[in-house]
């Protein structure tokens, strides 16, 4: 199901190795004329003239104006780390290699909290000024002309901040830099990057990944892609993870702390890393039952369909796996309140392991997100929809699959289970706004618009718009309107008024004002026939919606 000798990936595969190399004796070179040096240069200009100048302070998100940055493209981040869990403390020397795309006299990094010790570019010192609590402004001593390779490196150190993620009015989880009893989880949407290193902190602008991580002897570090190597020296272990796969930044994790590694490969034979802390086999799902299961093999059973559940979606998606290496973190941490699909390696909280129903469901929606989401990324915020409806729906899909209940029956028990009153209906969930950006209703009316699409052109046109989707915007960015362009050409239909009803008018939509096909008429036949069942997700979404700020977020 994967791309595999033949197709180009061997190809491609080899060439990423090579640029790493490169990457890596560029990096030797840089680090030692940068230790070399004197200390750093707080301060500097943003000049402006005809021949350069400054690099915009965000990449024109509607929602988060300063995140990201303009001026240069960034192809490889090489991230080089020490944590000790018993302080806190980071210290870090961030290498980024980019291009300039404009000729700048200065450029900017989103970073927030720390200490900057110095900055420098092409192996010479550059001025350097930090505002906003998150831009850190860099001015080279000389302009970088348009369309040049430029390597920046910034050493820095402190405790990197954990924050909060906005999930309705008044109400928010912890992510971020997450600190636990052993080491840190590092996961969060949309912005967490920018925590831990400088970085150009936006999904538009993706990147390949080296992770050199120092920890005490006796921890184990897990980041994306693939283990290159562990080696102990003394009292501390590095491990080094490459993640050749261009990555938005908010994916980028290496998670630090005591947990079982486990690698292997599924029946496809894709590369594998589970990590699970071991304190989760010893707590009971059940507190007051001690033969009730633990945490930690309810999550050990899901993650071990993660070979059949990517198959499944390959099939579904018609499109393979998109990435080299696949897997999950579990950590025994209680603040940890969702799950996020870090490319090829997925955070999940413990909580969802409670059965091993919800077990899987998440571990379907994580992976989903790896065509949806990761490899498929937003091209700006406010298109979210297009990642959590589409993970949602493969979670129904997984749920007929299974025989837990159809599509449509999910779709039906949402339909007829929401009053028309509910606040849910208010999102406008093509454009939610910051404060509603993750609500459950671009969940669960994004996963309702794929069905209502799907009753509007059929079976036969709905796959081929996921899979035209899923290949066509592979390893780049998508908008809804590029969305909605793909299912006009591929149905032949003019879909506005469904996409204008679904996605971008407030309150629930009467079915028939997208035109009744046989399937949204028999909604209605249940709605008044009574009697049909709830699958198990249509009950998890009418919970979460009945409890409204229920935190577990997927
Ligand atoms: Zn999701």
């Amino acid at each position: 199901m994967r791309a595999r000798k033949g197709d180009g990936m061997g190809v491609r595969r080899a060439r990423a190795a090579i640029v790493v190399a490169a990457f890596m004796a560029c990096t030797l070179l840089t680090t030692t004329l940068a230790a070399a040096g004197t200390a750093g240069r707080p301060g500097g200009h943003t000049g402006s003239n005809r021949r350069c100048h400054a690099g915009a302070s965000g990449v024109g998100d509607d929602y988060y104006p300063v995140y990201g940055n303009g001026g240069y493209d960034v192809a490889h981040y090489l991230l080089k780390v020490s944590y000790e869990p018993a302080t806190n403390r980071l210290v870090g020397v961030a290498t980024i290699f980019a291009r300039a795309t404009e000729n700048l006299c200065s450029f900017n990094l989103d970073f927030q909290g720390m200490t900057v010790r110095s900055v420098v570019v092409d192996g010479k010192r550059a001025a350097w000024s930090r505002s906003q609590d998150h831009e850190l402004t860099v001015t080279p001593g000389h302009a970088l002309k348009k369309g040049r390779r430029f390597t920046t490196v910034v050493r820095y150190d402190g405790v990197p901040r954990t924050q909060q993620i906005i999930l309705g009015p008044d109400f928010s989880i912890e992510a971020g830099f997450m600190h636990t009893d052993d080491g840190a989880v590092i996961a969060g949407e949309p912005e967490v990057a920018a925590n831990w290193f400088p970085v150009n902190d936006h999904p538009i602008d993706k990147a390949s990944y080296t992770f050199v991580v120092t920890v005490p002897a006796g921890l184990e570090v897990v980041g994306n892609g693939r283990l290159v190597a562990h080696t102990t020296h003394g009292r501390s272990t590095t491990w080094i993870w490459n993640a050749p796969e261009p990555m938005a930044s908010y994916l980028a994790t290496a998670t630090m702390g005591q947990f079982d590694l486990h690698t292997y490969r599924t029946a496809s034979g894709l590369r594998m890393y589970d990590a699970i802390d071991p304190d989760l086999f010893k707590e009971q799902v059940d507190p007051d039952d001690p033969a009730s299961p633990t945490f930690g093999e309810i999550a050990e059973g899901s993650l071990a369909r993660q070979g059949e559940i990517l198959d499944f979606l390959s099939q579904q998606f018609g499109a393979p796996y998109p990435f080299s290496t696949g897997g999950g973190i579990v950590d025994d941490y209680d603040n940890l309140l969702f799950a996020l699909e870090n490319q090829t390696r997925t955070v999940y909280s413990k909580f969802f392991f409670t059965d091993s129903i919800s077990g899987d469901s998440v571990v379907v929606h994580e992976n989903a997100h790896q065509w949806f989401g990761d490899s498929v990324a937003l091209a700006k915020w406010k298109h979210v929809w297009l990642n959590e409806g589409f993970a949602t729906y493969a979670e129904w899909l997984w749920s007929q699959h299974e025989d837990l209940g159809t599509t449509q029956e999910i779709f039906d028990a949402l339909y007829n289970g929401i009053p028309a009153d509910d606040p849910l209906w208010q999102v406008v969930i093509g454009d939610p706004t910051v404060t509603f950006l993750f609500d459950n209703a671009v969940y669960l009316r994004g996963a309702m618009t794929l069905q209502v699409l799907r009753n509007q052109v059929g079976d036969r046109d709905f796959f081929r718009i996921l899979r035209a989707w899923a290949r066509t915007k592979a390893g780049g960015n998508g908008t809804t309107d590029q969305f909605i362009a793909l299912a006009e050409r591929i149905s032949g239909q003019q879909l506005d008024d469904l996409f204008r009803t679904w996605l971008f008018t407030a309150g629930k939509p009467a079915l028939d004002a997208v035109g009744a096909t046989q399937a949204t008429a028999r909604v209605a036949a249940t709605a008044s026939g009574g009697a049909a069942r709830i699958p198990p997700a249509a009950a998890m979404l009418l919970e979460r919606v009945s409890k409204g700020a229920l935190p577990l977020r997927r």
